[in-house]
């Protein structure tokens, strides 16, 4: 390959970035952490951890505090993160509703709120959502110091890596280049992802997998999704399009998915799916405390935790289902922790005891015995999914540098 200056100029800029990003990174996980430590851990020289830092001071980004040896003696100076002064907005786009929120860079929720979402075109849909987004900064505006910026998850096939939707269930959509719409319109850095992706991020970040490098998060909801982090990155492909845990065909003999296929997971354990078959069993007199009026996923997983026989049934079938497609998973990425989200996880005395039952059956001895599996602490119907991908934006350096680049005097 001939020798070329102008790669050597951007390997620079990137190893730049890379370093910019590792101290940032470990100054807000493992702060307060002092310079010689930062050296220890990140590998790097003294000198350039104090230039390092000396930018990252300069903007604001990072603060100096004292901090008491227990040795006693003279304070020694740590380094903390400062978030307070930058908020980011971050947006949930669901079938029925448009959830936004305004984080500050720690992932403090300061503010939210819901907008209802009915079935759009591309363009109506675009129009309303720079319309509440517009409305939000209004509502807003005393609670934003500097704002960083925005970014919108959603569900369907989301090309994060050049700005543009792909697909989403609720909005009949041609390569909708959501990025550049959102940075023109707002003038910050945009973001989007798919919406469970970006929350198995969030549970790494913020949620119960932050003690551990390798997670798994399946959400049931509407459909089934999951999002497979790795060496505490996201595991995408050059479309991000993985995670279709949904289409798993768990019974030869199911009903037909809108994929095509039959018995996919996704017919048997989503929401709808088990309010459908308690309303049969309902109809024909099956006795139970739930009633053909109370008859949600809500109600169902409260009575299976209480013994109700006709709810216990119903979650466990899930569970088995799901288990089983779990299993498969574990065996192809042995994670060291799933977690579970969604209304089904309230079920959690009957959930949790079929799935690790499935597990002990199905997953490998080894793979299984280093696993835990629990419910998300997090709450998927808010929008920290995507404030997620705001946090990786430092995290990976590409938001760092855009901050650290504008001018200060
Ligand atoms: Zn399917």
């Amino acid at each position: 390959m001939a020798f070329n200056y102008l790669n050597l100029v951007g390997n620079a800029e990137l190893v730049k970035q890379l370093n910019y990003a590792m101290i940032y990174r470990l100054i807000v996980q493992q702060s307060p952490i002092s310079r010689i430590q930062l050296a220890e851990v990140s590998h790097l020289a003294p000198a350039s951890i104090t230039k390092i830092t000396r930018q990252l001071l300069k903007h604001k980004l990072i603060k100096e505090i004292d901090v008491q040896q227990s040795t006693g003696g003279r304070p020694a100076v740590s380094i903390v993160a400062r978030t307070a002064p930058f908020q980011a907005i971050a947006i949930q786009f669901s079938r029925s509703r448009i959830t936004i929120g305004l984080y500050d860079l720690g992932g403090e929720l300061l503010a939210s709120e819901y907008y209802p979402l009915n079935d759009f075109t591309q363009r109506l849909a675009e129009n309303y959502l720079l319309s509440v987004i517009e409305l939000f900064l209004q509502e807003n505006s005393k609670k934003i110091k500097k704002l960083v910026a925005i970014s919108v998850v959603m569900p369907g096939l989301i090309d994060s890596e050049s700005g543009v939707v792909r697909y989403t269930p609720h909005v009949k959509v041609d390569n909708w280049p959501l990025v550049d719409v959102l940075s023109v319109k707002f003038g910050v850095p945009a973001f989007i992802g798919n919406d469970v992706q970006s929350l198995a991020l969030a549970e790494n970040y913020f949620g119960s997998t932050q003690d551990v490098d390798d997670s798994i998060l399946i959400r049931v909801h509407r459909g089934v999704g999951s999002g497979v982090v790795i060496n505490q990155q996201l595991f995408q492909n050059h479309n991000q399009s993985t995670g279709e845990v949904g289409h798993i065909q768990v019974e030869l003999l199911g009903d037909r998915c809108h994929c095509g296929n039959f018995g996919c997971l996704e017919n048997t354990v989503v929401n709808k799916a088990i309010e459908q078959r308690a309303r049969q069993l309902l109809e024909q007199n099956y006795p139970s405390k739930l009633t053909l009026e109370n008859c949600n996923i809500k109600e169902i997983s409260r009575l299976a935790n209480e013994g109700d026989e006709l709810a216990v049934h119903l979650i466990q079938q899930a569970g088995h289902n799901l288990g089983r497609a779990i299993a498969i998973l574990v065996n192809l990425f042995n994670p060291q922790k799933i977690v579970i989200a969604g209304e089904i996880t309230v079920a959690e005395k009957v959930l949790f005891p079929i799935l690790n039952s499935v597990l002990n059956s199905q997953a490998l001895k080894t793979f299984r015995d280093n696993l835990k599996i629990g419910r998300s602490v997090l709450d998927d119907t808010s929008a920290i999914g995507a404030f997620a991908l705001v946090q990786q934006a430092m995290f990976n350096g590409s938001l760092l540098m855009t901050l650290l680049s504008e001018e200060k005097e």
